[in-house]
């Protein structure tokens, strides 16, 4: 990886080519970065060709190389420790830049690793935003600093809808899992599905409505696996991002401790929320901007070596058009990703990230970069002819891995409308 971006020497580039902004990555990230890009190396681009096969890797009676993957990723090479502050005892404190660039890292190897490898900060983002939830995040730090895989999976999308749920200008009227207060306990009953990594978790983030309280109305309630009335379904077969899972959550009648709601205040958990959403839809950014690298890397070994009328294909006139507006869209991509993120990472001058604009900023990163990533890898898979649209050529798997980028975290019209509101003031739902 070089340095400063500003290449590896003469002739073709690489994916450290184009505008990561590195002047703004600590060196302890950078050499994070390097030990995720081995990993990503060693361990996930072997199995390229074959890890859409695994979707089901819960269910299966022997041990695969998706089992192991977690506990190298999560606990050898300490991805869980990161995501706690140092504080805390944990290596964490990292920027949004440099969390977007890890998350990239991973995402470039395989989409569905880095979704289950990165839910968990997720949650943790919403017990410490707006105010930090010392009790919650000393109880569940210790989890997290153990040598057993801890993942955090967030239940937000319900059967009736996913997008209204988490709609902040809804503030909960669309959430049907219900909790109600008894005595010391939170009782919770519904349905949620599709959170990831939902069969290995062995926590459950439930965004729930609150029996009897008015608006804003919204409770992020934490239950551990084990719960009695606690039940998960089998994984969804997806058309991409396989050895992610997702499925069915039903609470029936789950207790847990008052204490496990995130924020008291209806007020700061509306705000923990919004935040949430915002810094989903950035970390859903760095998805398609990882899948966009590795096409380049794909694309590029393929067109230094294939012919066409006998000639290198990448000489020929029409062809380099379409090089030139992919690498065109990777730049713009990258640009603006981690221009947004380190906005993010100046709250005094840019403000919050459960303010509107920047509940604005990160829906419309979010929709630039993916539709970008559309762009540059479609191009990519016609350039490659058949290998395009084979397994073996292993650039379909990432148009479609890429679709599911671009409507994960509320979809692409809900985003759309809350630029609309903000810039146009829009009253719609
Ligand atoms: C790999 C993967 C990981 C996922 N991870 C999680 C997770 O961790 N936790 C979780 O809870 N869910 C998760 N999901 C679910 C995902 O977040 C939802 O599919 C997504 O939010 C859309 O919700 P929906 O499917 O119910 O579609 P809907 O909400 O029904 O949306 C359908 C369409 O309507 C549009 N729309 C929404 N609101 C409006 C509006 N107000 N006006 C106009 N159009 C609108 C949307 O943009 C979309 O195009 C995951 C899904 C996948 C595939």
């Amino acid at each position: 990886m070089s340095e400063n971006g500003t290449g590896n020497g003469a002739g073709i580039k690489g994916i450290d080519d184009f505008l990561k902004p590195m002047h703004l990555i600590s060196d302890e990230t950078k050499m994070f970065m390097k030990s995720l890009r081995k990993f990503v190396d060693k361990e996930i681009l072997p199995h390229e060709q074959e890890i859409d096969d695994y979707w089901d890797w819960p269910e299966r009676k022997e041990r695969t190389f998706v089992h192991d993957l977690w506990k190298k990723l999560l606990i050898d090479l300490g991805l869980q420790k990161f995501f706690l502050p140092p504080e805390l005892g944990g290596s964490g404190g990292a920027s949004t830049v440099e969390m977007l660039t890890l998350v990239e890292e991973l995402s470039r190897g395989d989409y569905g690793a880095a979704t289950t490898a990165f839910i968990t900060p997720w949650s943790i983002a919403a017990l410490a935003l707006p105010k930090p939830n010392e009790v919650l995040l000393k109880k569940f730090a210790p989890f997290l600093l153990g040598d057993e895989e801890y993942v955090i999976c967030s239940a937000i999308t319900e059967p009736h809808a996913g997008g209204s749920v988490e709609d902040v200008n809804l503030k909960g009227s669309q959430i049907r899992t219900r909790a109600r207060l008894e005595g010391d306990e939170w009782v919770i009953n519904g349905h949620k599905l599709w959170p990831s990594a939902f069969r290995e978790a062995k926590l459950f983030r439930v965004l729930c409505a609150v029996e009897g309280q008015e608006f804003p109305n919204l409770a992020q309630i934490f239950v551990p696996l084990g719960t009695p009335g606690l039940a998960t379904g089998k994984p969804y077969r997806k058309m991409g991002t396989s050895i992610d899972t997702n499925g069915d959550i039903w609470f029936d009648n789950v207790r847990v401790p008052k204490e496990n709601r995130a924020h008291d205040d209806p007020q700061e958990e509306l705000l923990s929320v919004i935040a949430n959403v915002t810094i989903g839809r950035l970390t859903s950014a760095a998805f398609p901007m990882g899948i966009m690298k590795r096409a380049y890397e794909i694309l590029r070994d393929y067109v230094n070596s294939r012919e066409i009328a006998g000639k290198p294909m990448k000489d020929h006139g029409a062809i380099v058009h379409e090089l030139g507006q992919i690498a065109r869209d990777i730049m713009a991509a990258e640009a603006y990703l981690y221009y947004v993120a380190d906005r993010m990472d100046r709250p005094e001058i840019y403000g919050f990230p459960w303010e509107q604009r920047n509940v604005a900023a990160a829906s419309a990163v979010q929709n630039t970069v993916g539709d970008l990533g559309w762009s540059v890898v479609s191009r990519a898979v016609e350039l490659m002819g058949s290998y395009g649209y084979s397994r073996e050529g292993r650039m379909e798997k990432l148009l479609r891995d890429l679709k599911i980028t671009q409507i994960v975290v509320g979809g692409p019209i809900l985003r759309l409308v809350e630029l609309s509101r903000y810039y146009f003031g829009t009253e719609m739902v």
